[in-house]
């Protein structure tokens, strides 16, 4: 393959990325749309949901998702209003690059960072298309339920291990 062949994420680091080059590598999982519990050993209350973590914490994940996604699609129903209908919606930018280690590790931009690639179901290398992505069970379709069918509380009782899991 010449240079000239050779795909943008695989010549170009994050930084150096396009705004289309950088959205097109969101492989449209939602894996980050759902909520987040960080297991703070000094912390008082045990498990408390977040949008951040610092070194000395554990971060899990539950299977309780913003009640703005549709499941199916895997696509936020609000996009252009999120920011103020989810203050927690936190979008991974070129400008908070720092956070990409708070991400699933099959999230392409972690992964990028990590060196290590994009898996062979990511749509960019599936003709643009999701099938395979849901076919590896990679992305959070038939597997939630949504944040206003439980309380805040009962999020501890949704922890799950499948949005940790990668695939190549
Ligand atoms: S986890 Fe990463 S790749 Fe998946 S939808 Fe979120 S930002 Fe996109
Ligand atoms: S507002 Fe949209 S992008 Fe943000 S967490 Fe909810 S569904 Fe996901």
């Amino acid at each position: 393959m010449t240079q000239s062949n050779t795909p943008f994420w695989q010549t170009k680091s994050l930084q150096e990325m396009t705004r289309p080059e950088w959205e097109s590598l969101c492989d449209g999982c939602a894996k980050c749309c759902l909520h987040k519990l960080i297991d703070d050993e000094g912390a008082e209350d045990a498990a408390v949901d977040t949008d951040f973590i610092n070194d000395n914490e554990e971060l899990h994940y539950t299977n309780v998702a913003c009640q703005y996604l549709n499941d199916k699609k895997c696509e936020c129903t609000v996009y252009s209003k999120r920011t103020q209908l989810v203050p927690s919606c936190v979008q991974l930018t070129q400008d908070n690059l720092e956070q990409v280690f708070y991400m699933p590790t099959s999230c392409s931009y972690r992964r990028l960072a990590e060196g290590r690639g994009l898996p062979s179901w990511h749509p960019l290398l599936n003709k643009g298309k999701k099938s395979a992505m849901h076919k590896a069970g990679m992305s959070v379709r038939g597997k939630v339920i949504f944040d206003d069918m439980v309380t805040e509380e009962q999020y501890e009782d949704f922890i799950v291990v499948w949005p940790l899991h990668d695939l190549d």
